[in-house]
């Protein structure tokens, strides 16, 4: 099963990820996560994805496709994966294909989780992040249990650099302009379906869940 979460930035495509690699027992690829985890250990690509990030800028097409092709040729996302924030763009997309036509396989869905402009801005003030184990929490909708404190690792939890207003509203823009378009890429391709976003997280869920096990 090879699943991608589509949506604008903190329409909880994350958090959605997290449930269904829980379920399916499949591993949740987040590049975000991946461009954090290296600028949190101060690599060279954590360096320079971190240039375009903090403008609320998409990192490269080719840097990406690189890592994000590196990770899913390793043994774990054999069975299939759930992927978070790839593609972003028409030509990342257009790569993934390419590369699962060469190995006679295919993506199954692409999942937009639609959350209008208006209610992003205000989900992404109140989004805590644990940069060691990549859970998401929200003050108000999804609170950890202790304040500040990650749930499973117990580190400080952080509001993202990028989080901050006036880099969401750009991210935004971003988004419309270079992501939106592969809503329509993939319903050409038959595989894409519409949850909405603005729902609770269990409903949300329970729509993605109908999606797949109807499969
Ligand atoms: P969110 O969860 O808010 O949608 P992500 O964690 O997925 O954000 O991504 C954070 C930032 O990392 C993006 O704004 C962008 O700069 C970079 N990034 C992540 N994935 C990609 C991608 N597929 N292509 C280009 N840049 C990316
Ligand atoms: P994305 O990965 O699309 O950027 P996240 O999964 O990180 O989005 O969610 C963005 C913020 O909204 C986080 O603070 C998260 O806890 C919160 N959130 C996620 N899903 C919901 C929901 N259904 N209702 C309210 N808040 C949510
Ligand atoms: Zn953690």
């Amino acid at each position: 099963m090879k699943i991608i979460m589509l949506g604008a930035p903190g329409a909880g495509k994350g958090t959605q990820a997290k449930m269904i690699a829980e379920k399916y027992h499949i591993p949740h690829v987040s590049t975000g996560d991946i461009f954090r985890a290296n600028l949190k250990e101060g690599t060279p690509l954590g360096k320079k994805a971190k240039e375009y990030m903090d403008k609320g800028a998409l990192v490269p097409d080719e840097l990406t496709v690189e890592i994000l092709l590196d990770r899913v040729s390793r043994d774990d996302c054999a069975g299939g994966y759930v992927l978070d924030g790839f593609p972003r763009t028409i030509p990342q997309a257009e790569v993934l294909d390419e590369e699962l036509t060469k190995l006679g396989d295919h993506v199954d869905f692409a999942i937009d989780v639609d959350v209008p402009d208006e209610n992003i801005v205000r989900r992404m003030s109140g989004r805590r992040a644990c940069l060691k184990c990549g859970a998401t929490y929200h003050i108000e909708h999804i609170p950890p249990k202790k304040e500040g404190i990650c749930d499973n690792c117990g580190e400080p939890l952080v509001l993202r650099d990028d989080d901050k207003p006036e880099t969401v509203q750009k991210r935004l823009t971003v988004y419309h302009e270079q992501t939106a378009p592969l809503i329509d890429y993939y319903t050409k391709q038959g595989i894409l379906r519409t949850v909405d976003g603005t729902k609770d997280m269990k409903e949300v869920f329970s729509a993605i869940t109908g999606i797949i096990d109807q499969n």
